[in-house]
């Protein structure tokens, strides 16, 4: 927006600052560094200087108050035209690029695409039809593929730093925790002070450049300005810069050899390199450097004898030779009729353990049947082919067949597989839906079944796990039926603290010896744990560098020296940001060969898409992936020389599996944790020794979870009747109760006067069909590339993601290249983007809101004392409820950032619909009491909340298994917590807890029973015990304001800084109706949260009552009565909590 205005007419002064518009901002030349004696001050200058001097101060003024309405593009031209109107200077590029070359690393002077500058403008038409161009995928797409002749415009910017943000300033003092976080955003507020100080520091940066600059040519004894013009010509830029290179960056100075090395250096040479560079800081934290020694290997002798053919058959298709001690152990313990779990490390040779005992078993009988059960078709693969390899080398058994039985199995081809296969392949899913059910197919097979293969054992926890467990046993109970008692079990796992146990758990048998001596070599393994670098070494208080940035150059810097290497994020959008830096890093060390060496690799790609980078890894073809999650990964991306894992995993036991990823048998490998700001990984930055040391966790498996178990015996009735003695031994106790009140009751045969149960009608047809074993199934919207036309779905994503990636404006990246969002519609689930080539990206301003909608269950909180009414006889029952809840995830708008992650724009969205989505979960009013308490000692009230909501969470694991994603709640945000200004939004004073899982848009009233996982269900029945511990663990923590071991969850999507760590036990022992000492509680504001700032209120007291169901469902109250003072008193049930565990509609 240049102003063109008066030009000709006023011919004062040349002073910009007190001219038009921009009198109010006079700004004092006179800084501080000017006015000391030593230095010599501009009059004293050459004169090219001093002109060059009143230039960059006009340009400074003019830009300031440009930049500090709203964004306004830094266009050159535009400041050139308001320099010469207003300050009758001349600014040529000339003039730029001297004020460039003497502040190298304050100025951009360069061309950008206009996409950069702004948005734009909604594109007309609508595309053509969906699909039609599947065959392209994200590897056609070019580099120069989007541009539509878009305008490259020269931009000239200062760069330091943003004006001054306002942001509190937390308060640091004891306690060994302190929440970081990550800078609160805000849009920068410019006072009028802010600006004139701001104007000032530049220009005394500038003239402390520029005597610098003076006093080194006089050392040197050149010319100051023969020197400057000579230098001038590179600072111009040139267009097109299709590849740009920042003229600072010396690439003989950039730590990579120029070709990737055919063999990479050892990892104590490359941690030695890593350690020396110039910008190394010391970022490897105190105690964070470990070294696992590297283990020789060790071999045992089978106890019996194999075949000539089979020995010969291992050694041409794997050169054994010997097998190693845990490959001896197991194979002797599976011999002698045990069931064996494996705990080894990842590439100990655990496929060998599968395939003796099946081979030697067809050699002694043809008819012999197995089946190998893989967690996904990735791995499934790799066991398959590995098993062909072998047969084809067994000529007497070269009529076994050996295929695949999933989901993707044609029709057609399934009768032939289940009448000719010895060994299928296949999953739980298959196993639960297909198989089992129409077992009248597979009575042969099974009644032949010998060993029954189950990969990856550890997978198999929580929800999930309890399921397989059950569908382990149905599978047993129908061999049984077939004569077939005797089918052994075989599984791997990763190292667990319970393997026997687990063991015993999924399958239902006793018989179990755990092989855990890993007898298998093992390289040295390196473990860096790594914290960010400063921002500016000398002013620590500015911060750390953000993890992506520090990932990249690891990252660049490892493949580049041709070390394989994996990287994990956090969450998807991580994943494409640090792919999307990686990309421009190697652009700019002039390394553009490397850029499809490295791919990102994720949830939600096509399967085509991954198969691909699977197989591109392997064959080495690249050297670097970015990954969400090691588990998503098949085996057969070959084996990696190193993982960065990028921010802490959210837990140890991820932390664990995603380092096992890196390692071959005789080489060295590395795995560097990089921290970022979440105070998650701050708090790991200060223990690193807590990653190494915690025990490795215990594997549970929750198998009295009664609607799990109800759904199979359904599934299990309907494959065969249930007959209650007959099959108490592999459903245990429960089944009698269950089978009686669920089950229906066949009518009895007059030859035969068993009385057997079938499954409920309700089930029917198919009762596995209502049985969803793993997540429950969630919408998914299409994101469609339409970039020239092509309309290809690139992704999928649920529902509950798409809110806060998805938006009309949003900046969407895949495999690293940023698209714009042109439009978002939650009606048709379709997102369709389109390929840009812009430097920012986005982040969405948005809110989450939980809200209850409707009681379906209720029941009075036994409290610690038992009292239900206090002893002036009011009745303060307080009542926990269950019911429908809807959650409302709005994008309100987003910021616009650059590349340093700097707020560019801010940018409202008022044409992107919230998602709504309607789930299950159970709420809590917070007591009045506590409300009055919380006021009165000033502590914060949604911190307290937020507290209490996190501690309960992670209390939830005692009463079920869950992942810590299960079960959510309404996080409270800085911006919002932490704001001054009024809002109109408030928030009900209520601790409210939903089903992730099972969440659904849901207008289909049909629908509504199915929504949720049950968790929370089972939560709420369980009430009184999580909140009893959530309590105690607060209280036993010993840290000031909250630490991951109590309030502070790793995965709050609000970072965990909105915490009252004291305002939690005084909302949960008010709910428990314990006493509070008032005198006990400190205080506040808390230490942890800004001080000397009054927020604003956005909690309110809970008014009216949530809408009742028709049939409120009252739990745990078997008697209302009023006593001799005809006071109103309710008694409870004792041990209520199980006696009517759920109930189905
Ligand atoms: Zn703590
Ligand atoms: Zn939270």
């Amino acid at each position: 927006m240049p102003r063109k205005s008066r030009s000709t007419s006023s011919a004062s002064d040349s002073d910009a600052s007190t001219k038009g518009p921009l009198k109010k901002a006079r700004v004092d030349n006179n800084g501080k560094s000017r006015s000391r004696s030593s230095t010599p001050t501009v009059s004293e200058w050459p004169e090219y200087f001093r002109k060059l001097e009143a230039t960059h101060r006009a340009i400074n003024t003019l830009y300031t108050f440009l930049s500090a309405r709203k964004h306004i593009a830094p266009l050159f031209q535009t400041l050139k035209v308001a320099v010469e109107a207003q300050a009758k200077k001349e600014f040529t590029l000339k003039d730029a690029a001297a004020i460039k070359f003497l502040l190298p690393n304050n100025v951009r002077f360069d061309y950008v695409d206009e996409n950069d500058l702004k948005v734009y403008e909604e594109r007309v038409g609508s595309g053509p039809t969906l699909g039609k161009d599947a065959a392209n995928d994200i590897f056609k797409i070019n580099e120069s593929d989007h541009i539509r002749n878009s305008q490259l415009l020269l931009v000239f910017e200062f760069v330091e730093e943003d004006l001054k943000k306002s942001i509190p300033k937390a308060q640091s003092d004891e306690g060994n925790w302190k929440p970081k976080g990550r800078d609160l955003i805000k849009m920068p507020t410019y006072s009028t002070a802010n600006m004139s100080k701001l104007i000032g520091k530049r220009n005394n940066r500038f003239a402390e450049a520029t005597n610098k600059f003076l006093a080194s040519c006089t050392a040197t004894g050149l010319c100051p300005e023969l020197v400057i013009l000579s230098e001038l010509e590179s600072y111009v830029p040139n267009q097109p810069p299709q590849i740009r290179h920042s003229p600072e960056r010396d690439l003989k100075t950039v730590p990579y050899p120029p070709l990737v090395p055919r063999e990479r250096q050892s990892i104590p040479e490359i941690v030695d390199g890593l350690t020396s560079e110039d910008g190394y800081q010391g970022q490897i934290v105190e105690n964070g450097a470990r070294v696992f020694q590297a283990q020789a290997p060790r071999f045992g002798d089978l106890e019996f004898l194999i075949s000539q053919e089979l020995a010969d058959a291992l050694y041409t298709a794997n050169n054994v030779t010997k097998f190693y001690t845990h490959q001896a152990m197991a194979l002797n313990d599976i011999q002698n009729g045990k069931h064996v779990i494996v705990a080894t490390s990842t590439s100990s040779g655990k496929s060998l353990i599968y395939q003796v005992p099946i081979l030697r078993a067809l050699e002694q009988d043809s008819d012999a049947t197995a089946i190998y059960i893989f967690p996904t078709k990735a791995l499934a693969q790799d066991q398959k082919r590995s098993l062909q390899n072998i047969l084809k080398l067994m000529p007497s058994l070269s009529n076994i067949v050996v295929d695949t039985y999933d989901g993707d199995t044609p029709k057609e081809e399934r009768q032939r597989i289940r009448e000719e296969a010895s060994i299928i392949f296949t999953n739980p899913d298959m196993l639960h839906v297909t198989i089992l059910p129409s077992i009248d197919n597979w009575r042969p097979f099974f009644r032949n079944l010998k060993y029954v293969v189950v990969d990856e054992l550890h997978v198999y926890n929580g929800l999930f796990g309890s399921h397989v467990a059950f569908i382990m046993r149905r599978l047993r109970r129908l061999c049984a039926s077939v004569g077939n008692d005797s089918v052994q079990f075989i599984s791997c796992s990763a190292t667990i603290a319970n393997p026997l146990e687990h063991m015993s758990k999924i399958f239902g048998v006793d018989d179990v010896k755990v092989i855990d001596d890993d007898g298998s070599p093992a390289g040295e393994k390196h473990f860096l744990v790594w914290n960010c670098a400063y921002k500016d070494l000398n002013e620590p208080s500015l911060g750390r560098k953000d993890a992506i940035s520090e990932a990249t150059q690891m990252l660049v810097r490892l493949t580049c020296n041709g070390v394989r290497t994996i990287a994990f994020c956090r969450v998807r959008t991580m994943c494409e940001l640090l792919m999307k830096a990686v990309r421009q890093e190697l652009i700019s060390i002039q390394r553009e060969e490397m850029i499809d060496r490295v791919m990102s690799y994720r949830g939600g790609y096509t399967p085509q898409d991954r198969r691909r980078i699977e197989k591109d890894m392997f064959e080495g073809q690249l050297l670097g992936i970015v990954a969400t999650n090691a588990l998503e990964l098949g085996v057969d991306i070959g084996s990696l020389d190193a993982v960065l894992i990028v921010g802490f995993p959210f837990s140890i036991a991820n932390l664990r599996q995603q380092s096992g990823r890196a390692g071959r048998r005789n080489k060295d490998s590395l795995t560097v944790l990089i921290g970022d700001a979440h105070p998650i990984d701050q708090y790991f930055m200060q223990n690193p020794t807590e990653l190494f040391e915690q025990p490795y966790a215990d594997v549970l498996l929750d198998l009295e979870n009664l609607l799990v178990l109800e759904s199979h015996l359904q599934c299990a009735a309907y494959e065969l009747p249930i007959h209650i003695e007959t099959d108490e031994k592999f459903f245990g106790q429960s089944l009698r109760d269950l089978t009686l009140s669920r089950l229906v009751r066949e009518q009895v045969n007059s030859v035969n006067s068993l009385e057997v149960y079938t499954c409920h009608p309700r089930f029917l047809p198919m009762p596995s069909r209502c049985v969803n074993i793993r997540d429950i199934d969630e919408e998914t919207y299409a994101v469609v590339d339409i970039t020239n036309g092509r309309n290809v779905v690139v992704e999928e994503i649920e529902a509950t993601r798409t809110s806060f990636t998805l938006y009309e404006g949003a900046i969407y990246i895949h495999q690293g290249r940023p698209y714009i969002v042109r439009d978002f519609n939650p009606d048709s689930k379709i997102a369709k983007i389109e390929r840009t080539n812009v430097d920012w990206t986005t982040t969405q301003r948005d809110f989450v809101d939980v809200d209850a909608v409707e009681i379906h269950a209720m029941k009075p909180i036994t409290t610690s004392t038992g009292n239900l009414s206090d002893t002036h006889g009011h009745h303060v029952i307080q009542y926990a409820y269950f019911g429908d809840i809807k959650v409302t995830m709005a994008v309100f708008g987003y910021f616009k950032k650059d590349a340093k992650g700097r707020i560019i724009d801010a940018v409202d969205v008022t044409t992107t619909p919230p998602v709504i989505l309607y789930t299950k979960g159970f709420w809590i009013d917070v007591p009045d009491r506590a409300l009055a308490l919380l006021r009165d000692k000033n502590l914060h009230i949604a911190g307290a909340i937020h507290a209490a909501q996190h501690m309960i969470i992670t209390m939830t694991s005692s009463v079920v298994m869950s992942t810590g994603f299960d079960i959510r709640t309404e996080c409270k945000a800085p911006e919002k917590e932490f704001a001054s200004r009024e809002t109109a939004r408030k928030r009900p004073a209520r601790l409210t807890f939903y089903d992730a899982r099972g969440a659904n848009t849901g207008h289909d009233s049909q629908r509504v029973s199915q929504w949720g996982s049950g968790m929370s269900r089972k939560v709420f029945e369980f009430l009184e015990v999580v909140l009893r511990k959530a309590i105690n663990r607060i209280e036993r923590c010993r840290c000031a304001y909250g630490c991951p071991e109590c309030v502070a969850a790793a995965n709050c999507k609000e970072s965990s800084i909105v915490l009252s760590k004291v305002g939690a036990v005084v909302i949960l022992k008010a709910i428990m109706d314990e006493d509070i000492d008032p005198d006990m509680i400190p205080e506040g504001p808390e230490g942890n949260l800004p001080q000397n700032k009054k927020f604003v209120e956005t909690i309110i007291p809970v008014e009216g009552i949530v809408k009742m169901a028709n049939d409120v469902e009252i739990i745990g109250v078997s008697e209302v009565s009023r006593n001799k003072d005809d006071l109103f008193t309710v008694k409870v049930e004792s041990g209520s909590q199980s006696s009517n565990p759920f109930v189905v509609e």
